[in-house]
């Protein structure tokens, strides 16, 4: 005990101290918090605005409400692939650059399902459990509203003229399989369930299943090695930045991160829900 004793020297050390005592300590809760089981539950995600759309960690255990569907979603056909199905309006212009230098590769692709509304996974997942049995279709196709296709940024992709890729043994290895392995990074394009990985993905290799998540964050995720959901967690855990120092001049107004709401196209709009047997994956 310092009591009286303490000079206002030694007052401050102890402060000093305990101040860099507690910083540790939140640095070990923080980096406590490791990579969740593929548990299978039903929690919500904590990133789940329509703003936080490159941040949200789903899988097995972690989810988006029902009611969650961007207003934003447009027809592929914007990006010069085929029509019949929508992704969220900023993903366009990327998407439409990586057609075109898939084409110029001879590696043409086309777009197999993009955004599935929470009511259209429901029956995608009851499909795949009727195909294939309940443990199996856990694997390989999301629950309700634990899919990245409910976020309106994910594609899965087939070879132009091709089936369904997961009627190929490996997908992968055609080749717009291959060029979009390659080259997907480029243009803001993550495959989330790599070979090999599924004990960290939580679901089975998918070679055909890319989410947007811009191309900055793209290329870091490729440069870390990581499988995005353990990017995305890592980010999610990661401690925040430090409190911005009090300023007198007021800061710019910066222009809003959050997409400006855009009523739905009549296009999007009248866009028929893809069957289920023409939609499993994560
Ligand atoms: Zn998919």
């Amino acid at each position: 005990m310092m009591g009286r004793m303490a000079t206002p020297r030694l007052r401050l050390l102890a402060l000093l101290v305990a101040c860099a005592l507690a910083t540790a300590l939140a640095a070990t809760v923080v980096s406590a918090s490791s990579l969740p089981s593929c548990k299978v539950a039903d929690t919500l995600t904590a990133q789940r605005s329509y703003a936080a759309w490159s941040r949200t960690v789903l899988d097995t255990r972690y989810r988006l409400p029902s009611t969650y569907r961007p207003v934003d979603l447009r027809s592929t056909a914007n990006a010069g692939l085929n029509g019949s199905n929508t992704v969220r309006s900023f993903v366009i212009a990327d998407l439409r650059a990586m057609a075109a230098a898939a084409r110029r590769a001879g590696a043409r692709l086309a777009v197999q399902s993009a955004f599935r509304s929470y009511a259209t996974q429901r029956s995608t997942f009851a499909y795949w459990t009727q195909v294939s049995g309940y443990a199996a279709a856990v694997r390989s196709s999301a629950r309700a509203g634990h899919s990245e296709h409910q976020l309106g940024t994910t594609i899965d992709f087939r070879s132009y003229g091709g089936s369904a890729p997961w009627y190929y043994s490996d997908w992968g290895k055609t080749k717009a399989g291959a060029w979009l392995r390659a080259n997907a990074w480029k243009y803001g394009f993550v495959m989330s369930y790599p070979k090999g990985k599924s004990s960290v993905t939580c679901y089975a290799y998918e070679p055909w299943h890319f989410r947007y998540v811009g191309r900055a964050k793209a290329s870091h995720v490729r440069a870390s090695g990581l499988t995005l959901r353990e990017y995305l967690w890592r980010e999610q855990s990661a401690p925040p930045p430090p409190p911005p120092t009090p300023s007198p001049t007021p800061a710019e107004p910066s222009p809003s991160s959050e997409p400006t709401p855009v009523e739905p196209s009549p296009s999007a709009a009248t866009t028929p829900e893809p069957p289920p047997e023409a939609s499993p994956g994560g």
